[in-house]
C-alpha cells in the first residue's frame, strides 16, 4: 500500500456525529487494518526520520494511538498530555476556548527537559485548538517544537493558521 488514496479508503465518514451538521472522520477502520495502520506509522516516521526527535507529545485519547508506535519507530520517548485530574505528579495546565465553553489539558512539569526536540502528534487537525494547547504546554517546559503531525487535516478549518509558525505535516487531507 503506497498512495494516500489507499489510506483514505480506510477512513469512514459518519454524517451528523457527534452532532447534526458534523461529518466525523472515523479512523477506527484504519487502526483495525494491520497494513493500513503500519503504513500510516511508516509514513509519519519517514517524514521525521532525520529530524532528531527526542520526544513525541500527544493528547489523549486518539493522539496516543499514533504517538506510541511513532515514538518507537523514531527512537524517541513519549510524553502524554491528559485531561484534568488524570496525571498523578505536578503538572502545567492550559485552558483553551472551544466553540461552546472551554477545556483544559495538563502535562507533567518534568515531562520534558529544556531544549529537547519535540514532535506534537494527533489523529486529526480541525480548528487547531487542541494542538495549540499541546504546543503551549511543551513550550512551558522549555521543549523545542520541531513540527506538528496529523493523520488527517481538515483544510477548510485552516487549523494551520493558529499554530503558525510551527510546521504542519498531514498524511490525508479533506
Ligand atoms: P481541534 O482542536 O483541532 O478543533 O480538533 C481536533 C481534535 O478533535 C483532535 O484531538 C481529534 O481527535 C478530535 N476530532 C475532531 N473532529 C474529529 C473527526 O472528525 N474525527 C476524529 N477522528 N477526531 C476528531
Amino acid at each position: 500500500m503506497n498512495a494516500a488514496a489507499d489510506l483514505k479508503s480506510y477512513i469512514r465518514d459518519i454524517p451528523d456525529f457527534p452532532k447534526p451538521g458534523i461529518m466525523f472522520r472515523d479512523i477506527t477502520p484504519l487502526l483495525a487494518s494491520a497494513g493500513a495502520f503500519r503504513s500510516a506509522i511508516d509514513r509519519l516516521a519517514d517524514q521525521y526520520r532525520d529530524a532528531r526527535i527526542d520526544v513525541i507529545v500527544a493528547a489523549e485519547a486518539r493522539g496516543f494511538i499514533f504517538a506510541a508506535p511513532l515514538a518507537l519507530a523514531l527512537g524517541a520517548g513519549f510524553v502524554p498530555i491528559r485531561k484534568p485530574g488524570k496525571l498523578p505528579f505536578d503538572k502545567h495546565s492550559f485552558n483553551y476556548e472551544l466553540e461552546y465553553g472551554s477545556d483544559t489539558l495538563e502535562m507533567h512539569v518534568d515531562g520534558l527537559q529544556a531544549g529537547q526536540r519535540v514532535l506534537v502528534i494527533d489523529d486529526l487537525l480541525a480548528t487547531g485548538g487542541t494542538v495549540r494547547a499541546c504546543a503551549q504546554l511543551v513550550e512551558r517546559c522549555g521543549g523545542t517544537i520541531v513540527g506538528c503531525a496529523f493523520a488527517i487535516e481538515l483544510l477548510a478549518l485552516n487549523g494551520r493558521k493558529i499554530i503558525e509558525p510551527y510546521e504542519v505535516f498531514s498524511l490525508l487531507q479533506y
